[in-house]
């Protein structure tokens, strides 16, 4: 049922040159799945080799037969989902019907690329002496090397490969080593749907290691990244020192406010499926809730039956609405901002502990009476486990909700137009949602301000990372 785990370097499946590797472990039953490859620097070296001579031949594919090529993979994909969302269950955890619903996001953010990439239109400016032609020209940016965690296994290595590809751009991706059969999964679907050799490499490895050979050298030309804040400046300084185009999707912290116009009882199940979904491992997860003393009581009071009553278990049991956090670092991770929240007087109205001890399991928490001091309200906690706290006005909760320097993801909830709009403007956020979740699509821009990262993923935004501008003048012979 899992992956055989290898790389795929110019058109190759490797096994690398060295021998050396690590073991992909299941994170429900820390049963081992199997041996990942690591690459040398010479298996890193050939991928680079690859990637300039895919490049050579996918910029000259035309848009058309790129996107018809993407558009395919796009459909072996779905063709595919069950036996995707099972490699993808088993090795980062997610209930099976949420995996089931991310690879058919993949699919859907893929065939969104296909059809986008035909779009990447340039301009012609008026000349300015009869018989001259001033174009614009938007042209790919060369070789990408993109580096993904493993929270999300097939979308965000998606974003970064079907974006690439629409843009005509060869690619080397290191996707998260304790998440690699769902990246060997699709990109399996790429080469069968006709990907030449050299065009798409998946490579593993120590990420430090991979990440310094591939952006030190001339072939790439653009980086993209997804993960924690601190390691995304560490990337971003390392472009810079070759003067490269970066995306950079970084960690959030994101406020939830609910003014009390709202029905409290929806809206407490609407925030509380989002914060558990993915066991809360999602970077624009609700995370500090800031409810309106009016309807604060009834919020909590609903928000801790809904965490209190969702079955946590192995994401392969159809009955399971939680599975295990995706590696041990979490769960410790967890139990320390709880611990911390409590000494500093929180009090815990639901779980605050690890489930049983094998398996990654952490009990659905709830935290109030959290002061703002804790640990849990300044860093990203990546995990299961919400802090709510009453506010009492409009210009109060802003303040608090945009204190921190994180800037990806924002909510609020009213029945107000006006106060829809006037949170919508206040919250300092790369996006915003309004009386709902749903802030991430193939066809809109996903993205962070502040330290949470620059660029954007989706949107036509998403297509013109890999895209430069070339102007061209010609006056007639
Ligand atoms: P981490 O910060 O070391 O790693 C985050 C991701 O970056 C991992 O996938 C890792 O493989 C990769 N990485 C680390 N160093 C790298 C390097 N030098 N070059 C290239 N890639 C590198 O730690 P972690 O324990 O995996 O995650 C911890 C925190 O990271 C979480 O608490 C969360 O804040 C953040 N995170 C964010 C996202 C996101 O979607 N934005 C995803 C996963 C983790």
């Amino acid at each position: 049922m899992y992956e055989t785990l290898a790389m795929y370097i110019d058109g190759q499946w490797s096994q690398g040159s060295t021998g050396e590797g690590e073991d992909v472990v299941n994170p429900a039953t820390e049963a081992v799945l199997g041996r990942l490859p690591h690459a040398s620097p010479a298996d890193l070296d050939q991928a680079l080799a690859a990637a300039r001579k895919g490049f050579e031949i996918w910029r000259k594919t035309s848009a058309y037969e790129r996107g018809r090529i993407i558009e395919k993979a796009a459909d072996i994909m779905r063709s595919r989902a069950d036996a995707i969302a099972t490699v993808l269950t088993m090795e980062q955890g997610k209930p099976i019907a949420e995996a089931k619903l991310e690879v058919m996001t993949a699919a859907d953010i893929c065939e969104w690329y296909a059809e986008e990439g035909r779009r990447a239109y340039g301009r012609i400016i008026p000349g300015r002496v009869p018989g001259q032609r001033q174009m614009v020209i938007r042209e790919p940016v060369g070789a990408v090397a993109a580096f993904t965690p493993w929270n999300f296994p097939a979308v965000t290595p998606m974003r970064k490969m079907a974006g690439a590809l629409a843009a005509g751009c060869s690619i080397i991706i290191k996707a998260s080593e304790e998440t690699p059969g769902t990246s060997i999964a699709m990109v399996k679907c790429f080469l069968e749907a006709g990907v030449p050799a050299g065009v798409l490499n998946l490579v593993f490895g120590v990420p430090d290691k991979v990440s310094r050979h591939l952006i030190a050298s001339p072939t790439i030309r653009k980086i993209s990244f997804t993960g924690s804040i601190p390691v995304g400046k560490h990337l971003a300084k390392l472009a810079a020192e070759g003067m490269k185009k970066a995306t950079m999707e970084l960690g959030g912290h994101s406020p939830v406010v609910v003014f009390d116009d709202v029905d409290a009882i929806k809206v407490a199940e609407v925030a509380a499926a989002g914060k558990y979904r993915n066991a809360g491992q999602v970077c624009i997860s609700p995370t500090r809730f800031y409810v309106q003393e009016g309807v604060y009581d009834k919020f909590v009071g609903r928000f801790t039956e809904v965490a209190k009553g969702l079955k946590v278990g192995n994401g392969l049991d159809a009955d399971t609405k939680m599975g295990p956090l995706a590696n041990k670092r979490r769960v410790d991770a967890i139990d320390g901002f709880v611990a911390d929240a409590k000494k500093r007087g929180a009090k815990v109205a639901a779980g605050g502990e690890r489930i049983g001890n094998q398996g990654y399991f952490y009990a659905p928490t709830v935290l109030t009476s959290v002061s703002e001091e804790a640990r849990i309200m300044n860093e990203e906690p990546f995990g299961p486990a919400a802090p709510i706290l009453p506010f009492k006005t409009f210009d109060e909760v802003v303040q608090r909700a945009n204190r921190l320097e994180f800037g990806l993801a924002a909510y609020a909830f009213t029945k107000s137009a006006t106060m829809a709009a006037a949170v919508s403007d206040a919250l300092e956020s790369g996006m915003v949602g309004v009386n709902h979740l749903g802030i991430s699509l193939p066809e809109t821009p996903f993205g962070g301000v502040k330290e949470s990262g620059y660029g954007h993923e989706g949107g036509i935004e998403g297509l013109d990372a890999y895209l430069v501008s070339k102007f061209v003048t010609q006056i007639g012979a």
